[in-house]
């Protein structure tokens, strides 16, 4: 189903939403709202570690993103370009977009850490950082989705398959997301 939520009105917009203006100087600082969260995004992310999955078996992954963003009443899209996962957050009235992308699999290559996180699945690792790419895009969504700081939407791009397996280009040819001329980035369609 091909849905066009920027043809639509703006009622999509949650009255409820408090809108800060970025350029506040006195608004909150979200790096430091996200440092006092450190130790629940650092869990998720060596959850992730210990369980790595590569290209297009990320089931477990994904659904600890699908997981993650509903608890912060995120919409969330599944089963994209088989594991992808797209989140979709929204405030003010804004037609504007962004997309923040993360990757989720891992390598194939056997892990020598002996700290507990360590991958449980012989020669797979997440060696390249995709578990704590996954975890700071979690962290993002939560802060934004708690405090809507922004005007318009946001999609979190969680994409399969980036060690050279094509995962994002399976996103785009699928028309998951396309790029956004004026926008310099993504959304999902
Ligand atoms: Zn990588």
């Amino acid at each position: 189903m091909i849905r066009d939520y920027h043809s639509e009105p703006a009622e999509y917009m949650s009255p409820k939403n408090d809108i800060v203006d970025v350029d506040d100087m006195t608004a909150p600082d979200p790096r430091a709202r996200i440092q006092a969260r450190l130790p629940e995004f650092a869990a998720i992310r060596r959850d992730i570690h210990r369980h790595p999955e590569t290209a297009y078996e990320e089931f477990r992954t994904a659904e600890i993103v699908a997981h993650a963003l509903r608890a912060c009443e995120i919409e969330v899209v599944t089963g994209l370009a088989g594991t992808g996962v797209v989140g979709i957050l929204r405030a003010g009235t804004s037609k504007r977009a962004i997309g923040l992308r993360a990757d989720m699999d891992a390598l194939d290559v056997v892990e020598l850490n002996d700290f507990a996180h360590r991958s449980i699945h012989s020669g797979k690792m997440h060696g390249c950082g995709h578990d704590g790419h996954t975890a700071m895009l979690l962290a993002a969504a939560a802060d934004l989705a708690e405090h809507r700081t922004f005007d318009g939407c946001v999609y979190f791009v969680f994409q399969p398959a980036e060690e050279g397996k094509g995962g994002a280009k399976r996103m785009i040819d699928e028309g998951t997301i396309r790029p956004v001329p004026d926008a310099g980035c993504v959304r999902y369609a």
